[in-house]
């Protein structure tokens, strides 16, 4: 061995960096709300919500000072909404309950497993039809990954995995890297798909342990990732796209219409292109999904429909996103018009 490595090799490891910049993030929405000067008197607001705040400081500093009904605040800021009951809006609304197994996997669809890596994300998103799903009792890491490789194994079917969550990223690089190395040895699968929004919220998430691991994997990766509104865009998630791309991943969005923060079509558009300022495609635009204490984030379909009627008159066929609504039992994501 050459004496500069043993001179590098780490004594005791430390945190990664975006470790400790998740340590930042604002769990307080009160300390948000100063920190964007923005009076909290006037915006009802649910101090005591069950699905506390999380927002990280770099998606923080992308919010307008002094504007409450800023797009991205509007993601993250708990609302006394959020506990009106309303009809159809229940705690588990795609079925995921159903389809899981104890082994941290939901397969709905066929020739492709969704494994649930991780519990946790590093932003809480208000509308998330995760928010009272118990994925941290079922995530796939807990038994070393045996169990999710186990089933994976023997689906001779499975040919793209997807790794997936809560959020898969907030899993140290090297557990996913012994996943990795488990799904290798495992001939029919063909294809990664990494699904992730801390590129977008926390761009110090791609660093050079990611994407190395990334760039070393034998299969086509595509890394879907999600964004709501072009403000979610700056030139430290441009960045850490490009390092996403460098490692020849295929970088595709997906978005949620959301009510009072994406729905016109200028916002819309508007996402498209930003994204594809920085290497990404869209890919789904999904209607929200029914969870319980997100009906304020609503659009009719009605509106759904004119939007993408507008985005087709408005952008090339490769940048408007396909329109879905998922239904609990259906074999796929069902596309809306
Ligand atoms: C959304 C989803 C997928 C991926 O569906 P695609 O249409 O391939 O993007 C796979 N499995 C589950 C359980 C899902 O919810
Ligand atoms: S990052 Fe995704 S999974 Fe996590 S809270 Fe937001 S929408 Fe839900």
């Amino acid at each position: 061995m050459k004496p500069a490595m043993i001179a590098n090799a780490p004594v005791s490891r430390q945190p990664a960096p975006w470790r400790r910049a998740l340590k930042h993030a604002f769990r307080d929405a009160g300390q948000l709300l100063d920190y964007l000067g923005i009076d909290r008197h006037g915006l009802e607001l649910d101090p005591a919500s069950p699905f506390p705040v999380m927002v990280p400081r770099p998606y923080a500093e992308r919010m307008q000072r002094g504007d409450p009904a800023d797009p991205l605040l509007r993601q993250v800021l708990p609302l006394d909404a959020e506990r009106q009951e309303a009809w159809g809006f229940t705690a588990d609304p795609v079925g995921d309950r159903c389809s899981s197994r104890d082994n941290g996997i939901l397969h709905k669809y066929s020739g492709r497993v969704l494994v649930v890596t991780h519990g946790a994300c590093a932003i809480h998103c208000r509308y998330c039809f995760r928010r009272e799903f118990p994925y941290s009792d079922n995530a796939a890491h807990r038994d070393g990954w045996h169990g999710a490789l186990d089933y994976i194994a023997g689906e001779s079917g499975c040919r793209e995995v997807i790794l997936s969550g809560g959020d898969p990223l907030m899993l140290d690089t090297s557990r996913l890297r012994a996943f990795t190395d488990g799904l290798r040895g495992i001939g029919h699968v063909r294809r990664l798909r990494l699904h992730t929004r801390m590129p977008v919220v926390l761009p110090q998430r791609v660093d050079g342990e990611l994407t190395d691991w990334l760039a070393g994997l034998p299969w086509p990766l595509v890394v879907v990732l999600h964004a709501n509104h072009p403000q979610e865009f700056d030139t430290g998630v441009d960045a850490a796209l490009g390092r996403l791309r460098d490692t020849g991943a295929l970088l595709l969005n997906q978005a949620v219409l959301l009510a009072g923060i994406n729905d016109n079509a200028d916002t819309l558009a508007g996402l498209a292109e930003r994204g594809l300022a920085a290497g990404i495609l869209p890919y789904y635009l999904h209607l929200l999904d029914r969870v319980r204490g997100s009906a304020h984030f609503e659009t009719d379909d009605a509106t759904a429909a004119a939007l993408m009627e507008k985005l087709r008159r408005t952008l090339p066929g490769y940048l408007v996103p396909r329109l879905v609504r998922e239904q609990a039992g259906a074999p796929y994501k069902l596309p809306v018009m």
